[in-house]
């Protein structure tokens, strides 16, 4: 599990250097088998050492390391318990926040939507650490990458931590685009036909 202890320090610096976490706002983690490797609470992402990070079964119950996890850690169980990810990354960011306080859903204003699966939800609100809130977010996120925590911030998924990682960007930049968008203007949603052609053609052969 070390190696996913140095992982989650990784990319758990690369979030603050980024800007999409400030200080101690997000957290991050990552499975193997059972075992799941969260980033601490309490702790500045930015100072995240790997000893840091402590190993919890699938239950919560502490498997190694003495310090406490995340306060969102039954966020992250539940949706390991619910689909298939292995890594998650959840974060306050910017625009993904922005998006969260105002909007129902983030529709699908650009193509690249579809690589979080399409328009992405915003779970309602509730306490953080929460099991409602991680009932809300399990919920919002059914077939899709990504969800966004009204007045909170934004989660999404993986196969590994660069996956669930490039999708944070990925999400904080749809967020981003729709913002600045909808101070221009009105901006178009794509249509299910317009998304549907994009699948065709990133699966056509050549
Ligand atoms: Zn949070």
């Amino acid at each position: 599990m070390w190696d996913l202890r140095r992982e989650l320090c990784e990319y758990g610096h690369k979030a603050a250097k980024l800007g999409l976490v400030i200080g101690t706002s997000g957290n991050l983690s990552v499975r193997k088998g059972d075992l799941v490797a969260v980033t601490p609470s309490g702790v500045a992402l930015d100072r995240l050492n790997p000893e840091d990070c402590p190993i919890l079964d699938m239950e919560g119950h502490p498997v190694e390391g003495d310090t406490r996890p995340s306060s969102e850690t039954p966020m992250h169980l539940a949706i390991y318990a619910s689909t298939d990810a292995r890594a998650l990354v959840h974060t306050h960011s910017v625009f993904a926040t922005v998006v969260a306080t105002t909007a129902t859903e983030l529709p699908p204003i650009h193509y690249n939507a579809l690589l979080l699966g399409g328009a992405v939800r915003v779970a309602p609100y509730a306490t953080y650490g929460t099991p409602e809130l991680a009932e809300h977010v399990r919920a919002a996120l059914a077939g899709k990458q990504a969800a966004l925590l009204a007045n909170h911030g934004g989660v999404t998924i993986g196969p590994t931590l660069e996956k669930a990682f490039e999708a944070t960007r990925l999400l904080e930049w749809l967020c981003e685009v729709y913002v600045r968008a909808l101070g221009v203007g009105t901006p178009t949603v794509l249509t299910d036909e317009q998304l549907a052609a994009v699948v065709e053609r990133a699966f056509s052969p050549g």
